[in-house]
């Protein structure tokens, strides 16, 4: 490929700060209002024009994994506001939500801009090169946090990455393009949606009313809350690409043109094939692509299958992860949920993820090789291939960025690199924040009230929120109030939710472990 050497020149620095966060998405988040809140001054870049990158703009509308931590935080925020129902999300509202949680926390958001490039000096990042209607500009940090979900600002500074299934030609997981979806008639919605679906979608490929099988089955449907049932909204996801290069602009410009043509083909299929359909219409697809997975940055641990499979637990752990695995297929229909091991006598054996039990992330795995004053956060975290799919659910990214954010905020604080945090402290600090890492995770309970109720005099400061919506914390009586005498809970009753809520499943569980 012919080559063409771009000029270097000056630009200006725009911004010094503490902490530089590269991606708005949950992730992202996560580490704006935790560093912020640890005293960092904090500015998080955004290639869009709104935070909650796959969740908001690729439509993800409903949010998995367990809630606490700044999680807990985030689901009463959006409750106070009409936005949540179980796990789904009215997206509008919810980046109202975020939005105004991180201004709360004078976090600076910087939106339609990319980091094109890391600054390194000696080993060490010190900040970003970035671009958007203003031209090229820099950022100066002391530490940073790459949440981008491609590791972007990692891989520009040098830390090695992997990408894509080795098995598989190192092709990514396949891509999906959720569709917004209105008018839909719940009342005479089929009851066995997933398993008609299977079957009218083989009979009309059959039929060749439809050029290939996209997907075997409707990944998930989310509802929107808050809209009439007669007329309801939903995003669905179902649409997909395979054999996905997610690092390559013209790969990923195929993958949405295709899709985007999936997306007609699966609402004709609807309105035909389902009743509650019949009326419905495609209100849009995503403005983001959905990219399950790209780079994964290597840090001083990688997360792989077999952590997942054993629930493992570390002395430095620091958020907790409770998906099976969920690699959409890279070449063909369908999904892997499985690793092969082999046992004693040498046969190969599928090895599944246990749904009643959690795995734990390891400080080491946002901590980046050979690179200093440098995080990750998010779907970019370090990780095998199958590792990846069972960790990058909504709030397991968000619980990750929590934990970055602290760290990078209390690096600068104690002038020391991210490697050399004392782990114990972050763990502590983390506890103290809401993340109870000391304890086992209550499902089902969370040791949250299932009949939270709040009002805005249960808020602190409520008038530093700068539009007038609910600002989000809760004053110590009210947290009181909302908090169960976990002791009080039967253990027969743990056990029942253990097995129940222990995981979330993208095929249908809705429920969340506050109620
Ligand atoms: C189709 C689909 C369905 C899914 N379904 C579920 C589900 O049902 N439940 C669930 O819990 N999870 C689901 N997931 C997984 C989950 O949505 C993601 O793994 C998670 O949201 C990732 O969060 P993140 O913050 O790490 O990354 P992202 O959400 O990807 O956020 C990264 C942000 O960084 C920005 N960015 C990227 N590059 C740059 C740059 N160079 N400079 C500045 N900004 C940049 C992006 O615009 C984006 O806003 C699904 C994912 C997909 C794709």
């Amino acid at each position: 490929m012919a080559t063409y050497v771009m000029k270097s020149k000056e630009i200006p620095v725009v911004r010094e700060v503490d902490v530089l966060v590269a991606g708005g998405g949950y992730a992202g988040f996560g580490a704006a209002i935790c560093a912020a809140r640890n005293g960092a001054k904090v500015l998080l870049v955004e290639q869009q024009s709104a935070l909650g990158g796959l969740v908001t703009m690729g439509y993800v509308a409903l949010t998995f994994s367990y809630i606490e931590g700044i999680g807990y935080e985030l689901f009463h925020a959006l409750k106070m506001c009409g936005a949540v129902k179980g796990r789904f999300l009215d997206l509008e509202k919810t980046k109202v939500v975020l939005e105004q949680m991180l201004l709360k926390e004078n976090v600076e958001i910087l939106y339609g801009t990319s980091v094109t490039d890391a600054i390194v000096e000696n080993g060490i990042l010190t900040g970003a090169v970035i671009f958007n209607k203003s031209g090229f500009q820099a950022v100066r940090a002391k530490c940073s946090v790459d949440a981008s979900g491609d590791g972007d600002l990692a891989a520009y500074a040098g830390v090695p990455f992997e990408s894509g299934c080795p098995e598989l030609n190192n092709y990514n997981q396949a891509s999906s393009l959720v569709m917004h979806v209105g008018n839909v008639d719940t009342e005479n919605m089929p009851r066995n949606l997933q398993a008609l679906w299977l079957e009218s979608i083989k009979a009309a490929v059959e039929a060749k009313e439809y050029p290939y099988m996209i997907d075997k089955r409707v990944n998930w449907l989310a509802r929107v809350p808050g809209r009439d049932p007669r007329h309801a909204e939903y995003y669905i996801c179902y649409t997909h690409s395979r054999n996905c290069r997610c690092l390559d602009a013209f790969d990923l410009t195929r993958q949405l043109i295709e899709q985007r043509q999936q997306c007609q083909w699966t609402i004709d299929f609807m309105r035909k094939n389902l009743t509650g359909f019949t009326n419905s219409w495609l209100i849009s697809s995503a403005p983001l692509l959905g990219v399950r997975e790209s780079r994964r940055i290597m840090c001083e641990y990688k997360i792989t299958g077999d952590d997942l499979v054993d629930n493992a637990r570390f002395p430095d752990a620091v958020a907790r992860a409770m998906h099976q695995f969920d690699a959409h297929h890279p070449t063909e229909p369908g999904h892997i949920k499985h690793i092969i091991r082999k046992d004693a006598e040498g046969n190969e054996v599928k090895c599944y993820v246990n749904p009643g039990q959690w795995r734990e992330i390891p400080y080491r795995a946002l901590v980046t090789k050979n690179i200093d004053n440098l995080l990750v956060a998010g779907r970019n975290v370090s990780s095998d291939f199958m590792g990846q799919s069972g960790v990058r659910l909504v709030l397991e990214c968000l619980n990750m960025g929590q934990a970055a954010g602290t760290a990078a905020a209390m690096s600068v604080k104690e002038n020391v690199t991210p490697r050399n945090l004392d782990v114990q402290k972050l763990r502590q600090q983390l506890v103290d924040q809401g993340v109870d890492l000391f304890h086992e995770p209550q499902f089902g309970q969370s040791g949250v009230s299932p009949q939270t109720k709040l009002t805005p005099n249960d808020l602190l400061f409520p008038e530093q929120n700068k539009s007038g919506q609910a600002s989000v914390v809760l004053t110590p009586e009210a947290y009181a109030k909302y908090r169960l005498d976990v002791e009080a809970i039967e253990a027969e009753a743990m056990k029942k939710y253990m097995s129940k809520h222990g995981y979330t499943d993208t095929g249908g569980d809705v429920g969340t472990n506050l109620e």
